[in-house]
């Protein structure tokens, strides 16, 4: 199994290397040379079978050679373990006729990016014990990924994880995952700034190569190949619970950075019965004008809503869907990635390759929802079924297609616990969700962290220091 570049311009790597490479060397991302095929009988045990087993397989048909089956198994066995609050790990709940919710939120930081980083934790200690190496990994974060990324590294031997949040910009339940993991290789890192200055701080660490090398840093974004395999696992679950006889399954995905739509359209390629896949987006909606009008163009700023996690001015995973739906060999998909996102980075938009529009709109629907529509979707579920949603869930029921337009079951991904955003909801429903029973102590966590300016040299003097008093 090989994975190359979208633009072409990277020798061919194995999957642990692209994993702990994260980006290319040519700026692109990593996607499998050719997509991998389910065998009918995981598909079929798929529905009933445990969890951690179904990821294994998946795994394993992307790890190829790198992981044997059983290597597959004992590290979905941790990464999909008792942590969990519920022993399906991502349970799907009834709320109407042929309607469900895909609830991804029952990790230990409460959103659905643990799916994926309680696997990368395994990934990285498995793959950096092989080569008896350590990773000093830094991210920057606007919210959930810094928490999910602390619970991910927390028990790690072989790793430093520095996270970087701005000032002010994250929720206290937001912080507290990320202050109070009591982990001495854990550090919170607190920049005067906003994201953009955090995010700035760590593309300025990347660049300065000698002290990439002098730390071994690696970054731990939404562009890990590792973390897309490992949220394609839940639609093939999902899938194969509620397909009868092959039956397509819709999803509505909340969406920011594009991984977790992106996974649901990997969970098809790779067999899975799933069918149209609507795009959620907030007022940050260029995936939305991108499907309309066959021009991906970035947003100067990004607009602030109730569904911060979404908040984003570029979509990167979209590279991955550019490169998979452009018609032709693998060299043309090559091409006219490359030349799309060189366009991007000289104007900040491009033309989508021809013949991608219109193979997007047919696997593809994509809605843009304000605040004001997101929070009557809050009320709307409450009322018609009970059910306390995030706001970054509210945006897809608000986004979902209307009963009867489809034939086949649909079904919602939820992707945060309503308590990691308490005050939208007090506002939104009158309502005061209470934290989950593994995390009931969160506020009870001592916190520590560091207070620094959003600058690089301060932040690289911070790093040195803790490394060398480890
Ligand atoms: C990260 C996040 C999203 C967006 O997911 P992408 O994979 O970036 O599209 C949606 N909801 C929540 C709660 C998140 O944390």
């Amino acid at each position: 199994m090989h994975y190359v570049s979208t633009r072409g311009g990277a020798a061919p790597v194995s999957f642990l290397d692209a994993v702990l490479a994260g980006l290319a060397p040519d700026g692109g991302l990593y996607v499998p040379q050719d997509w991998p095929q389910l065998d009918p009988a995981t598909l079929a045990a798929a529905a009933t079978a445990p969890y951690a087993q179904t990821a294994a397989v998946v795994l394993s048909l992307f790890a190829g050679a790198d992981l044997d089956d059983a290597t597959c198994q004992a590290l979905c066995a941790r990464a999909y373990g008792s942590q969990w609050a519920s022993p399906a790990v991502t349970p799907l709940r009834q709320v109407g006729p042929g309607l469900w919710i895909l609830e991804l939120f029952h990790g230990p930081s409460l959103a659905f990016k643990d799916v994926a980083m309680q696997l990368i934790g395994q990934l990285y200690d498995h793959a950096l014990t092989a080569r008896d190496a350590r990773l000093t990994v830094v991210c920057a974060t606007s919210g959930d990924t810094g928490g999910a990324a602390v619970e991910a590294l927390r028990h790690s031997t072989r790793t430093d994880l520095f996270v970087i949040l701005p000032d002010g910009r994250v929720s206290e339940v937001q912080r507290r995952f990320m202050t109070g993991s009591g982990a001495p290789h854990v550090r919170a890192l607190v920049a005067d700034g906003d994201f953009d200055a955090a995010q700035a701080v760590v593309k300025d660490l990347f660049a300065d190569r000698d002290f990439s090398a002098e730390v071994a840093l690696s970054p731990v974004n939404s562009i890990n190949i590792s973390r897309i395999v490992a949220q394609a696992v839940y639609y093939v679950v999902a899938s194969a619970c509620l397909s009868r006889g092959g039956e397509p399954v819709h999803f509505t995905v909340p969406s920011g950075n594009f991984g977790d739509a992106l996974a649901g359209f990997v969970a098809r390629r790779i067999g899975a019965p799933v069918g149209r896949i609507t795009i959620a987006t907030n007022a940050n909606d260029g995936l939305v004008k991108a499907l309309d009008t066959g021009r991906y163009v970035r947003t100067a700023a990004s607009q602030a809503t109730i569904s911060p996690a979404m908040d984003i001015t570029v979509a990167s995973n979209f590279e991955r869907l550019v490169h998979a739906l452009t018609p032709g060999t693998l060299q043309q998909r090559s091409d006219a990635t490359r030349t799309a996102y060189a366009s991007f980075a000289q104007s900040g938009a491009f033309d989508l390759p021809a013949g991608m529009q219109e193979a997007m709109a047919a696997l593809f629907t994509a809605r843009g929802i304000d605040d004001a529509t997101t929070r009557a979707a809050m009320r709307d579920a409450h009322a018609s079924t009970g059910e306390i949603l995030c706001p970054h869930t509210a945006v897809a029921w608000a986004a979902r297609p209307a009963a009867g337009t489809q034939a086949g079951h649909q079904v919602i991904l939820a992707t945060a616990h309503p308590a990691k955003f308490p005050q939208t909801v007090r506002e939104t429903l009158g309502i005061d969700p209470p934290l989950p029973a593994h995390c009931a102590d969160l506020f009870d966590r001592p916190e520590a962290f560091t207070r620094l300016p959003a600058d690089a040299a301060a932040v690289k003097t911070a790093i040195r220091a803790a490394l060398e008093g480890r």
